[in-house]
């Protein structure tokens, strides 16, 4: 039933995509900007695609992790400003030959920057500021602020086109005293940098989870990651999102086990009595890992759940199939819309972001416009 190599793939519906992106527009202000995260694969399904695809929908800036990521989407003709979350300085050389906007997050790397635009000669770089208010990640210390402020009225290298901060909890309702604490800390910080430079930066510290729980907190610009991608933490907001990435497979072989019979790696499943197990083009080089075997995660074949027993493979796991009525080529989906990710991450303690971002770069990705 598959053309493709693996006989695995990863389905990307480009119009769900848009429906989040819309959905998280319409529970911000007109006057609030859209930055849209696209680090680690634009969370594991297909970087450039997605950039491109949000830039047609006007999506306002572009977020990722590391410079490689942002060069791919620039080669690839994005436009519009990207920012990059966690620089190195043996990037700044790139950041400024590709356009690339700079998170300045420490006085070394604040400096370092400075330097690589003293040598190119390049004034009014647009940078931004990452304050820390708590999550202890990256990011200068309310305490650095006075000096951070004499340091970007020393000269004319940088200019600050943003500051932000990052919520710690903003998911977890047990943790919004936290939060508020952050945004208290962060309106500090952000008023007295305000108030004594020339510059008018963007102001941002929500992500997904914090937009949908800290209205009051989007200022200029919001982040959003994970709730483009379809999900986020509040049950209602799971109805308005829907997740945009599937993962499915067709059953490669099916084995007729008897009772003690083993099953895969160690013999770590030995089969209680008689069974069928189904073999499918999955493991864990391409993202499910072995956390997921010995009968925490599942597979869904003709509307069933599907147990997976044994060890993970490196590219191949087994699940059991004694009770559903299936055969070699049938269908298997590991998540879609409905058996979501999320729902498989639980199984082994992790959580969506984790699955979606370690799916790996071998799968095929296909899109659905
Ligand atoms: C990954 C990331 C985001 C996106 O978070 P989501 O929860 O996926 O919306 C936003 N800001 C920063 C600094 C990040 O690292």
């Amino acid at each position: 039933m598959m053309s493709n190599n693996q006989g695995t793939f990863i389905e990307i519906n480009l119009k769900s995509l848009e429906n989040n992106f819309n959905y998280i527009k319409s529970i911000i202000s007109k006057n609030t900007k859209i930055l849209a995260v696209v680090k680690a694969c634009a969370y594991g399904s297909d970087l450039v695609r997605i950039s491109k695809f949000l830039e047609k929908l006007n999506v306002d800036y572009f977020a990722v992790a590391y410079i490689s990521e942002a060069i791919k989407i620039r080669e690839a003709g994005v436009k519009k400003p990207i920012l990059i979350f966690h620089p190195q300085p043996n990037n700044f050389a790139d950041i400024i030959k590709y356009n690339l906007t700079p998170t300045l997050y420490s006085f070394r790397i604040l400096n370092l920057f400075k330097d690589s635009l003293r040598e190119k000669r390049v004034k009014k770089y647009p940078i931004h500021l990452k304050i820390n208010t708590g999550l202890n990640r990256v990011g200068f210390d309310s305490n650095e602020i006075s000096k951070l402020i004499t340091s970007i009225n020393n000269d004319d290298f940088i200019k600050v086109e943003g500051v932000f901060s990052h919520l710690s909890a903003s998911e977890d309702h047990l943790e919004t005293e936290f939060s508020l604490k952050q945004i208290s800390l962060f309106k500090q910080s952000f008023s007295k940098i305000i108030d004594n430079i020339k510059d008018e930066p963007l102001i941002h510290i929500c992500n997904t989870s914090g937009i949908i729980n800290f209205p009051d907190a989007h200022f200029d610009m919001v982040r959003s990651g994970i709730g483009i991608y379809g999900f986020s933490n509040k049950l209602n907001e799971s109805n308005s999102l829907i997740p945009v990435v599937s993962l499915k497979s067709a059953i490669s072989q099916i084995h007729d086990i008897r009772k003690n019979d083993s099953v895969g790696y160690n013999r770590a499943y030995v089969a209680p009595k008689d069974q069928r197990a189904a073999t499918i083009p999955l493991g864990h080089a391409d993202g499910i890992s072995r956390a997921y075997g010995n009968g925490k995660g599942f597979v869904y074949i003709d509307n069933k759940k599907a147990a997976i027993i044994g060890n993970v493979c490196m590219d191949m796991l087994m699940v059991d199939v004694s009770d559903i009525d299936c055969e070699e080529g049938d269908e298997v989906i590991v998540f879609n819309e409905k058996y979501t990710a999320e729902q498989l991450a639980e199984s082994a303690g992790a959580i969506s972001y984790e699955l979606l971002a370690g799916l790996s770069q071998r799968i095929e990705r296909k899109f659905i416009n």
